[in-house]
């Protein structure tokens, strides 16, 4: 193979799917038969050369240039190595890779994809892909990874869920911008290391044979796609960019014709789809190649629309066409080449996914940025906590500590609280006994100067006879003067009183002339029941002086009570109600419990309308007038002609029989209007119509 030309074609635009072909060994069986070989392998050259062994080497061998060529001797390794490691390298920078095994059952497409167990040399792709992006993840620096992966089969046109529990279920195809055609609600699992990812599809793997009633069967009519997707941002750089890639594993279906013959039912139901599928490939493959029609089939299959950014897009795509070298092969083998050499052709312009929308890394750094920051705010409320809690020891430790001072300030066995209550008490009774005290002094103080007034006078009267007179006068006067006051006192008093009097006593006689206002107006204007009626009815509350009218209704009338209904209720309920009561229904607005009263109907007071009695003649004439127009004669004669006395005398009978005629005519003449205009009415041509004349028709 020539290694250069596909190191070259790693750049950034349109790349080509890298096609290889590998020629598994002959089988025991094939060998046992005996069968020729008719593929000739040439790994230098990346050629192939394939003998039809019915000519019997008349014909020239057919070649085909592939990207790189394996014989039987190739191994997994070499396989591995100089094809899918570029493309795995490639997924770990962040572009889309597929790499599809396509080929006829039993040329080896899951010997390639999965490999064989459990020699480790035979691992296959997938494993070997594990392993290098693991180890690739391990050795890396300042980088953060996240690897997911999903496994799914499409079988008879249905995606179905590999690592779902729920085999049934089937799954639908979505299209978003910026993430491209996608499988809605697929499981994937976050893997951290190859064993756990080889747990994954080993899973996968037991969940296809499910089911199936033959696994070979089932697995070479299915298409398994194992996703993995690696999201990958670098942890040094300021704005951290998310790169995503993702690698496509596809074992196909076997691509042999289905036969469809002899198939019924189920069976040619699976036949035809997944013929569906491939030749929808095969019809994307050929669009692709061929360029002049700008669409491309994808939308006809699931596989297809999977495989759309393999196959013409943002993809670099690997086709591993599994070839079988036995000469009974020859015509699958030779489809296969031409389908592999058409792929070639296939140009895809594969990028780096930067910043995509459906990163999960993004998710999951923002999230344990999230954690990140919330178990800070722990830690601080923790080192909070602690300080409080410190802090509250401290307190506690200061608060025991002033107790024991405090109590060091006792006095007698008191606290310093308790002692200064106790004096303050103490000084409030000291100061009311001296404020008592005192009070007891001034008593004392002015009993002892009555004490001192009396001994004066008695020391007075028994000094000399003119400071007795001196004192007595002096007496006197001042009793005088007393005298004279208290007869001023009297005097004004009574004048007072006399004037009050006087104002009373206007007083009294405006409120009389008032009371006689108002009695002259009771006497005249009330009538004399009326005011008895009131006067029983007036009292005087002694409380508050004043007059007021008891209440209309004297409390001595016992109020009509509501009567009660027979059973005891507050409203007459009927024995349907009862019943409902005691079987703890509603009674209420119940049908039943509604009493139809029919009214009885009023004696009649009134009689029957009875008309006026008409003379006959003016009867006859009414009768006339108020005949049907259907009975009424036109007639063009002139009105005079009329004989309404005539016509009025006229008996029924006849005038039916002249209505039975009246309707002959106008039948005829509506037979005869064609051809006689104007003739409307059975009148003689000569007397002049009383109405105006219809037209008629007009002869043509
Ligand atoms: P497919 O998946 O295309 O139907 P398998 O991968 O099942 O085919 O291969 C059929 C058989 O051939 C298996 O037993 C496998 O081990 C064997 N086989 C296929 N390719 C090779 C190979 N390159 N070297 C050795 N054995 C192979
Ligand atoms: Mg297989």
């Amino acid at each position: 193979m020539d290694k250069n030309k596909f190191a070259a074609r790693r750049g950034p635009s349109n790349e080509a799917v890298q096609v290889v072909v590998r020629c598994r060994p002959m089988n025991a069986k094939e060998l046992a038969n005996g069968f020729k070989k008719v593929v000739d392998v040439h790994p230098s050259r990346g050629v192939i050369e394939i003998l039809n062994p019915r000519d019997d080497g008349k014909e020239r061998k057919k070649s085909f240039t592939f990207d790189a060529v394996y014989d039987a001797m190739s191994t997994q390794e070499e396989l591995y190595n100089e094809t899918a490691h570029p493309l795995v390298s490639s997924i770990l920078d962040g572009f889309n890779g597929t790499i599809f095994a396509y080929g006829q059952t039993g040329t080896g497409k899951t010997y390639t994809m999965e490999g064989s167990k459990p020699d480790p040399s035979q691992k296959g792709i997938i494993l070997r892909s594990f392993d290098q992006i693991f180890n690739y993840i391990s050795r890396s620096k300042n980088m953060q990874y996240l690897v997911r992966t999903s496994y799914l089969e499409i079988y008879q046109e249905e995606i179905r869920d590999l690592l779902s529990k729920d085999r049934r279920k089937t799954y639908e195809l979505r299209e978003a911008a910026g993430i491209g055609v996608y499988v809605k609600d697929l499981s994937s699992f976050v893997c951290k290391s190859a064993k756990e990812i080889e747990h994954v599809m080993y899973v996968g793997n037991q969940n296809r044979s499910i089911g199936a009633t033959n696994m070979n069967d089932h697995s070479s009519r299915s298409h398994a796609i194992f996703m993995i997707t690696i999201e990958m941002s670098d942890t040094d750089s300021f704005k951290k960019i998310i790169r995503v890639g993702k690698l496509n594993l596809i074992d196909l279906a076997g691509s042999e014709r289905q036969s469809k013959t002899g198939a019924t039912g189920e069976r040619l139901k699976e036949a035809s789809k997944i013929n569906l599928s491939l030749s929808a490939l095969g019809n994307v493959i050929s669009a692709l190649v061929d360029g002049k029609n700008p669409h491309i089939p994808y939308r006809d299959s699931k596989l297809t629309r999977i495989l759309q950014d393999s196959l013409g897009g943002n993809s670099k795509t690997i086709m591993v066409a599994n070839i079988g070298p036995a000469s009974y092969n020859y015509d699958e083998t030779l489809t296969t080449l031409r389908y592999a050499n058409r792929a070639k052709n296939i140009k895809n312009k594969p990028r780096v996914n930067e910043d995509p929308k459906d990163a999960l890394l993004r998710e999951y750094q923002m999230e344990i940025a999230r954690l990140k920051e919330k178990l800070r705010l722990m830690k601080e409320l923790e080192e909070k906590k602690e300080l409080l809690a410190r802090e509250k020891y401290a307190s506690e430790k200061l608060e025991m500590k002033i107790r024991a001072m405090e109590s060091k300030l006792l006095c007698g066995g008191k606290n310093i609280i308790d002692h200064t209550n106790e004096q303050q008490r103490a000084l409030e009774q000291q100061k009311q006994e001296i404020a008592e005290r005192k009070k007891r002094e001034v008593e004392m103080r002015q009993k002892l100067e009555l004490q001192e007034e009396s001994a004066l006078e008695i020391r007075d009267t028994y000094t000399t006879l003119q400071q007795e007179v001196d004192y007595k006068t002096k007496k006197l006067k001042k009793l005088f003067a007393r005298l004279q006051s208290i007869k001023q006192e009297i005097h004004d008093v009574t004048e007072e009183f006399n004037a009050d009097r006087r104002d009373l006593e206007a007083a009294q006689n405006e409120l009389l002339k008032d009371l006689k206002v108002r009695y002259l107006v009771i006497d005249n204007f009330i009538p004399a029941d009326e005011k008895n009626k009131l006067l029983l009815r007036v009292r005087f509350d002694e409380s508050d002086g004043s007059w007021y009218l008891l209440p209309l209704v004297p409390d001595n009338i016992v109020t009509v009570k509501r009567p009660v209904s027979s059973g005891g209720e507050r409203r007459p309920v009927s024995d349907y109600g009862r019943v409902a009561i005691r079987l703890g229904r509603s009674h209420r607005y119940q049908g039943e419990n509604i009493l139809n009263l029919d009214l009885e109907p009023h004696p009649r007071t009134t009689s029957d309308y009875t008309g006026p009695i008409i003379a006959p003649k003016i009867h006859a004439l009414l009768e006339e007038a108020m005949r049907e127009e259907d009975d009424l004669d036109v007639d063009a004669a002139p009105l005079s002609n009329i004989n309404f006395g005539a016509r009025a005398k006229q008996s029924r009978k006849d005038r039916e029989k002249e209505k039975l005629l009246k309707g002959n005519k106008a039948r005829k003449k509506s037979s005869d209007l064609s051809s006689q205009s104007g003739n409307f009415l059975s009148t003689p041509p000569s007397t002049p119509p009383l109405f105006p004349k219809p037209r008629g028709l007009i002869p043509k």
